[in-house]
């Protein structure tokens, strides 16, 4: 995939976008009780109002993204990273907050190419949930 394509507006960040009209309610099991690719795909046909067809070819453009997304990730270099971590890409829908890390010591995000050519808006995407779930919250509010 061309870099440009990739940088083109991702299907999740359109997604935080249209999601954003729409209060974020309980979607039945937590986080915990199902995988994350369920529980985003539940997220995209509860308040999205996409079919299951729609939700998994969404998820499929997302899941094409997410290696370059870890590639590019600077997360290790990063104060609030920790030793036992191995995951990174956090920001991304398919990846979410970090089981192991849970204390902020300042967020490299807003220097990374990642967040910067998505035009991401957040942050601390290791303790307070991706990009697309974060925007999903402002609304709630
Ligand atoms: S924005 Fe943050 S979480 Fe996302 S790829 Fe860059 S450093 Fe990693
Ligand atoms: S998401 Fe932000 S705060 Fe968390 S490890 Fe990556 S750069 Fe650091």
């Amino acid at each position: 995939m061309k870099r440009r394509e990739f940088f083109e507006k991702s299907a999740c960040s359109v997604a935080a976008l249209v999601l954003a009209k729409f209060g974020l309610s309980a979607s039945g099991l937590s986080d915990e009780e199902m995988s994350r690719e369920e529980y985003v795909k539940k997220l995209l046909m509860d308040k999205m109002g996409m079919s299951e067809e729609e939700a998994k070819k969404e998820i499929e453009k997302m899941k094409e993204k997410l290696p370059k997304v870890k590639e590019m990730c600077i997360c290790k270099d990063c104060p609030t990273y920790v030793g036992e971590e191995t995951e990174v890409g956090f920001c991304h829908p398919l990846i979410g907050k970090s089981k192991v890390i849970t204390k902020e010591n300042g967020c490299n995000c807003p220097t990374c190419p990642v967040y910067k050519k998505m035009e991401l808006k957040n942050g601390y995407y290791c303790t307070r949930k991706s990009e697309m779930e974060q925007e999903m919250a402002k609304k709630e509010k």
